[in-house]
């Protein structure tokens, strides 16, 4: 069988060049790689960058209500065919129809929240600051902008970014995932049907040695990363250190604490929709259920009973939960089963060997409960991004707060109970960027912004939003005075406003 390409997309084209290294693309529910993803070289990635620079000039000067036409247009083509973009991100993804239909829900919101950036642009002017003088602000776009994308939201990642940077005038290159490459390319696209111009948004495809170029090239302004922690961090220095503007979203270990006064039903169900949907493989996922005593054995006993009625398998055939993105991934998912009966804890639901409706070569792994998780073992420290819950039990609210504050991340976490005092002191106690209040994944609709505080984000500049508008712009302010008869003379004091 020969695999088909998945090209670039280069000024509007799309372009099949350097085939000298390519990546296999599975299909994680049959486990076979029957595409394959060019990996950009230098040169590649540079032409890429080339077509993006040639178009921002034209593209920047394009009218708000041309560039709103294009924007619009989009939405309506989006909204039209987005079953086609879910059954792309289920083939290479794995995750199961109605929760590819919901990352493509989310993503348009991105879209209809930049297009009112009309108004979010409008500049700020002050008659008279000074005796004849105004000074007035507007926001300009940076030029090039550079997002580079994870595996596990392929078409929502990138939208989380392009809409705003398009909107404010800039010029993209987007490099997805190389896992599952295709929903980026089918959105370009559809950008170009929309009435995009040539070059102002490409995908280039490609692993660490694009990223490099990318993150090294002189003619890209702004780097916008979402991925794990490690290669966060590393994109935010190196980004940095060549003068770019850069916003590096990173991993998570996410935790519910639960009161004793919570409604457990609602957490029962809270923790399997959180800790399993998308197989764990959510930046918001809840992986750790810290739970107040003494309700941890009533609510293992609701939490076991809703685990055993998910169906897993292929993501086509309406399944709860489908397979993991590759079978390195899986395996080293299971792995901290393992870990987890080496350092005491005990599993209670164990994912290997599930019993599946779909091929028997795809990369699947069941649900997985591991309640008394020592806070030691590297179950409870590492990101594990599986289907895989851990319990941890607490004596109080207090030590609940301590121990997540004491984490390294700080992406997402979510309070349940009924005692809306402790919610509001969670709220404004808790170190972590994105709060639920008996809400499980707390994803900040469009005009909020997403982001995470301490090794979940670094960079000052949140994605989405207010702030995404901030992150793609920059502003000017202009001191203007029209001569009138009170102008003059020479002073050579530092100017003051009189
Ligand atoms: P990843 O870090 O492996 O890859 C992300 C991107 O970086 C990909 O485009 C990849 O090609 C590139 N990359 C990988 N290794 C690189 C290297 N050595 N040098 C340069 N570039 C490299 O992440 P992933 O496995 O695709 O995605 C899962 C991770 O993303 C999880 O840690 C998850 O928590 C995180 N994530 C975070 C958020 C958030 O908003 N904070 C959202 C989604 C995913």
């Amino acid at each position: 069988m020969t695999a088909t390409r998945i090209p670039h997309w280069i000024d509007n084209v799309r372009v099949e060049i350097d085939g000298s290294r390519t990546a296999p693309v599975y299909d994680p529910a049959k486990g076979v790689a029957d595409k394959e993803v060019l990996l950009a070289d230098p040169e590649t990635v540079g032409m890429t960058i080339a077509a993006a620079t040639r178009a921002f000039p034209a593209w920047r000067d394009l009218s708000i209500a041309r560039r709103q036409t294009i924007l619009f247009k989009f939405r309506e083509l989006l909204e039209a065919r987005k079953d086609e973009l879910a059954a792309i991100i289920t083939s290479e993804h794995g995750k199961v129809l109605s929760d590819a239909a919901g990352e493509i829900a989310r993503a348009q919101e991105v879209v209809d929240f930049a297009l009112g950036f009309a108004d979010i642009l409008k500049g700020d002017y002050s008659v008279n600051a000074s005796t004849g003088v105004d000074v007035f602000s507007f926001r300009q776009p940076l030029g090039v902008v550079g997002i580079i994308s994870p595996f596990n939201f392929p078409a929502m990642v990138p939208m989380w970014f392009f809409p705003i940077a398009l909107a404010a005038g800039n010029t993209v290159v987007v490099k997805p995932s190389e896992k599952d490459p295709s929903a980026a390319l089918w959105t370009a696209e559809l950008l170009k049907e929309a009435g995009l111009p040539d070059g102002v948004l490409n995908v280039v495809h490609g692993d660490k040695v694009a990223v490099e170029a990318l993150l090294t090239h002189p003619d890209v302004a702004s780097i916008s990363f979402v991925g794990s922690t490690p290669i966060a961090r590393y994109i935010y220095e190196t980004a940095a250190k060549h003068g770019k503007r850069v916003q590096a979203l990173g991993g998570a270990k996410n935790h519910m604490l639960v009161l004793p006064d919570a409604d457990l039903d609602l957490v029962a169900d809270a923790a399997v929709n959180a800790g399993f949907g998308s197989a764990g493989e959510r930046c918001m996922a809840i992986s750790v259920a810290v739970v107040v005593e003494p309700v941890a054995d009533e609510l293992i006993e609701k939490i076991t009973s809703r685990m055993a009625t998910l169906r897993i398998g292929d993501g086509r055939r309406g399944c709860d939960m489908g397979p993991l993105i590759t079978r390195e991934h899986r395996d080293k998912v299971a792995s901290y089963i393992d870990q987890a009966t080496q350092d005491g804890a005990t599993v209670v639901v164990d994912g290997r060997g599930v019993e599946v409706d779909g091929a028997a070569e795809g990369f699947w792994l069941g649900p997985t409960l591991i309640d008394r998780v020592p806070t030691t073992s590297r179950v409870y420290t590492e990101e594990i991004f599986g289907p895989v819950l851990s319990i941890v039990r607490v004596q109080s609210y207090e030590e609940g707060l301590e121990l997540i504050n004491s984490g390294a991340f700080g992406n997402g976490t979510a309070i349940f109970t009924n005692d809306g005092g402790a919610a509001r002191r969670f709220q404004y106690e808790v170190e972590v960027g994105m709060i639920g209040v008996n809400v499980p994944i707390p994803v900040p609709v469009a005009y909020h912004s997403f982001g995470g505080w301490k090794a979940s984000l670094f960079g000052d500049a949140k994605a989405y939003g207010r702030a995404g508008f901030q992150f793609f712009t920059q502003e000017k302010a202009v001191t203007s005075r029209w001569l009138d008869p009170s102008h003059g003379g020479i002073n050579l004091g530092f100017p003051q406003n009189v």
